[in-house]
This record gives C-alpha cells, structure tokens and sequence, in this order.
C-alpha cells in the first residue's frame, strides 16, 4: 500500500465514524418532537451502575471525543461500552428514552419483542406507531 492509499483508507475511517455518529444522534434526536434549538436536545444513557440518565448533546460530544479509538470503530448495532461520565466506569450505554412513560432503556432490551425501540415497561414503539400510521 502506498501512502496515498493509506491515506484514504484512513480518511474513509474517519468518514465512516462521523457518518456512524450521526446517524447515532439524528435517531435519539428525530423523536424529540418539534423544532426548537439544540441546546435543550437530551441524549438518553444508560449506565450499569447509575442506571438511566440524561446528558446534554454537548456533554455526549465531549463523552465521545473522550472514548479511546474502539468506541469509534463500532459496528452499527454492536454495543460498545462508554466511560459513564458520573462514576467514570465502562459501563454505559446509548439508551432511549421513552415518550410515554419517559422510561430509559437500552435499543433492543426487550429481545422478544420486534421493534428495538420498543419501552420494555409499557411496550410503546415510536417506529411500530410510524409504520401503523402509514
Ligand atoms: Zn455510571
Ligand atoms: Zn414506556
């Protein structure tokens, strides 16, 4: 390999994880009802240790510009641990938080069930209610 070929495998890395990133925040994002500016978006986590909590957009960007360099090479669909930023351990995840009853859960936590977002408390689905409303 040349260095100019390393040099756009590299760059189409780094592509590759922002396009990942973002498509990671407009999904926490599309359901977050109309409109408004950005600084009252909320981003859904869950930790094993603090359970559910909120964070800012600006506090998840700095969250993730912190994780080591295996966070950013995340598959789509895999679950990577992230450092919590309340007790400082690897044991957070991105969650959702429910419209309904404002429950935070992880995507795919209720595995029986057919739609990832589904709240494992009172079985709500924002993409069952899209697809039904089609
Ligand atoms: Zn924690
Ligand atoms: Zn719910």
């Amino acid at each position: 390999m040349t260095d100019e070929t390393k040099k756009y495998v590299m760059m189409g890395i780094i592509v590759a994880c922002l396009l990942l990133a973002g498509t990671i925040a407009y999904n926490s994002f599309s359901d977050g009802g109309g409109g408004g500016g950005t600084g009252d978006r909320q981003i859904a986590l869950m930790c094993a240790e603090c359970g559910g909590f909120e964070v800012s957009v600006d506090e998840y960007r700095e969250m993730m510009a912190q994780q080591g360099p295996e966070a950013m090479m995340m598959m789509p669909g895999q679950m990577q641990a992230m450092e919590c930023p309340k007790c400082g351990k690897k044991s957070c995840y991105m969650a959702q938080k429910c419209k309904k009853c404002e429950n935070i859960f992880v995507f795919g936590q209720a595995k029986d069930q057919n739609f990832p977002d589904r709240c494992p408390k009172c079985k709500y689905s924002a993409i069952e209610e899209r697809r039904n409303a089609r």
